[in-house]
This record gives C-alpha cells, sequence and structure tokens, in this order.
C-alpha cells in the first residue's frame, strides 16, 4: 500500500492552524549545560506548553484538520497518558466530543485528570486490548474518528511546528536532540528542520528499557520489544507492527538513537530541577540526561528539546532528594 508522504507544507500548514490554540513555548539558552558540553546549549521549554507537552500541538492539528461531518461525530483516543490529556483539551476546545477509553486498572488521578479537561472518559475492560476493542466499535458503529498518538500525518505535522519555531529561535543551529518513542515527535522536527537546513543534526533519544523505535531501526523493520517500567514513561510502548509513516521517516531522517539508563535519566530530571528550575519527566529529561552523560556531544548550538512535565510529583520529589528509584524492582 502506497502512503501519501508528509511534507513541509503540511507543518507550515499546521502552524497556521494550531496558532492561538497552543502556546509558542520559549527557547533558553542554559549556561551550565552549555560550560558542560562546550558549545551554546539552548532548551525548548515545551514542558511548559498547555497540557504539560506538546502532545498538544499534534491533537490539536487533528481536529482542526476533521471535516464538518466528522467534528460532528467525535474523536476516540486510548491514550491516558499526555497524548489522552492532549487530546481531551483540544476537542474541548474545538467544542467536539472525546471519548478517551481505558481499563479499569488506570488509577484514579489518571482518569480524574482526562476528566478534568473536557473529555467523556469510558472504562473498558481489565486490559489495553479491552480499551482498544471499544475505540474500534465506537469508530465501526458510530462513525467517531480515532486520532493515534503518533503514526498518522496531522499528528506528525502538529509536532513537526516545533521545529520551525527551533530554527527560529537559533539560525545557527548545528544540532537537535529529541526524545523518541513512537517517532511523531521527530519524525515532523526532523522533516521541519531538514527542510531548510538538511545539514542540521538530529539525534533521537529514548530509554534503554523498551526503546521500541531503536530495536525496530536495528531489525529493518517495525519490531516488537518488551514493555518495561522506567522513569520515561512517556516514551512506552511499541510502534505498532503495521507502522504507515513514523518508522520510515525516522529511518530516512533522524542520523542517530542513543539509549540511557535509568540512573541517567534521573540526573535529567534532577538537573532540570536543581539549574534549570523546571519540573520535568523522564521522557522530557533524555536530552539534558544525554548532555550529563557525555553520551552525546555536540559539535556545535545545539537545541534540546524538553518534552514535557507530566511526573508524579511524589516521585519528582524523591529523586530531586537524590533517591535512587527503580520502578522495576518496586513493581517486582
Ligand atoms: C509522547 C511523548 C514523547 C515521544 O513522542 P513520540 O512521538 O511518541 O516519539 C516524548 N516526550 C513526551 C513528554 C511525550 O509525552
Amino acid at each position: 500500500m502506497s502512503v501519501e508522504p508528509i511534507t513541509a507544507a503540511d507543518i507550515a500548514a499546521a502552524r497556521q492552524r494550531i496558532r492561538g490554540e497552543v502556546l509558542r513555548t520559549p527557547t533558553m539558552a542554559s549556561p551550565s549545560l552549555s560550560e558542560r558540553a562546550g558549545q551554546p546549549i539552548h532548551l525548548k521549554m515545551e514542558q511548559r506548553q498547555i497540557t504539560g507537552s506538546f502532545k498538544l500541538r499534534g491533537a490539536t492539528n487533528a481536529i482542526l484538520s476533521l471535516s464538518d461531518d466528522e467534528r460532528g461525530r467525535g474523536v476516540v483516543g486510548v491514550s491516558t497518558g499526555n497524548h489522552g490529556r492532549g487530546l481531551a483539551h483540544a476537542a474541548s476546545r474545538a467544542g467536539v466530543r472525546a471519548i478517551i477509553c481505558m481499563s479499569a486498572l488506570v488509577p484514579e488521578n489518571k482518569v480524574a485528570a482526562i476528566r478534568d479537561l473536557g473529555a467523556e472518559v469510558r472504562i473498558v475492560g481489565k486490559s489495553q486490548d479491552d480499551a482498544q476493542e471499544e475505540v474500534e466499535r465506537l469508530v465501526g458503529e458510530e462513525g467517531m474518528t480515532m486520532i493515534p498518538p503518533f503514526d498518522h500525518p496531522a499528528v506528525i505535522a502538529g509536532q513537526g511546528t516545533l521545529g520551525l519555531e527551533m530554527l527560529e529561535d537559533v539560525p545557527d543551529l548545528a544540532e537537535v536532540l529529541v526524545p523518541l518513542s513512537g517517532g511523531g515527535l521527530i519524525a515532523g522536527i526532523a522533516l521541519a528542520i531538514k527542510a531548510q537546513r538538511p545539514q542540521v543534526r538530529v539525534t533521537g533519544l529514548s530509554m534503554e528499557r523498551g526503546a521500541a523505535m531503536a530495536v525496530s531501526l536495528e531489525a529493518g523493520r517495525p519490531t516488537l520489544t518488551p514493555e518495561r517500567p522506567t522513569l520515561a514513561d512517556s516514551l512506552g510502548g511499541g510502534i505498532g507492527l503495521d507502522n504507515r509513516h513514523t518508522f520510515a521517516m525516522v529511518r530516512d531522517l533522524v542520523d542517530a538513537v542513543v539509549t540511557l539508563d535509568e540512573g541517567e535519566i534521573a540526573e535529567g530530571i534532577r538537573h532540570g530541577y536543581w539549574r534549570e528550575q523546571e519540573v520535568v519527566e523522564g521522557g522530557g529529561a533524555v536530552g539534558m540526561a544525554a548532555l550529563i552523560a557525555g553520551k552525546v556531544r555536540p559539535g556545535g548550538p545545539t537545541v534540546v528539546l524538553v518534552s514535557g512535565r507530566n511526573i508524579d510529583m511524589q516521585l519528582h520529589h524523591r529523586l530531586i532528594c537524590g533517591e535512587d528509584v527503580d520502578l522495576e524492582e518496586a513493581a517486582a
């Protein structure tokens, strides 16, 4: 099956479409990381986005790209994390009905967070698969539109708007460091940047525990990896064996993928708090973590994307107080 490629023009159009609905977050120099890396390092402060992560950009672009008929029937999703939050907020702003399906095992605070953002929550069964089945029923029987978290052209184009902002803020940009899970974020950013400045190096950062895209790139095709508890929980999950867009885009556009262990990610979170005075979740801290661990050595001015702040604040507190937290041991 052929897939229409996503273009730089789609990202420019997304920027117009979502303007006014999402924050244009600042890019700020980090003196301490610049000193450490020996190059100017800037942080793209997307953890300050409404809903606490960049996922609002893609969700907003996807919802505002629907036809009137599709809007009338509403949207569905399964995410209980940042995508669910973004989708709930974007739909509510646009006056579009949103149903987020989740299993009965999802903790009450996550359910409440999605509900507070204006979405209906439908609790179905005891697993993610049961929730997925309900989504398929709502799509098939009620004509609702499923908005996936990464493998969707409008979502990728929405995330790509970050790349345009990075180029504007740091015109002599040489390198960008981007958290990587399903790849919608880095695919959009790499496309936006390389269309204008092909020589800019784009590096993806994942956690060692369950780096689905890294494993898939290694295998040459979308591949399953066991999911494991990690501080970078928003980077969990697979890329989909039937991946249509992000696998090929990441393979073709991204220069390197680097993985980080739990201790390194914890250091990234601590650095964000103590040196940058920002609350950053594990998945948002991997760029800072890679610089601190010396796993990425920039050759010029670099933008580190800080992608989100939605961390359990008890966990955050323990980490910044210096505790070594192993979520896998805790789950065992
Ligand atoms: C979803 C998410 C990512 C990864 O985005 P992908 O498009 O899945 O690669 C990174 N950071 C945060 C905070 C996220 O919520």
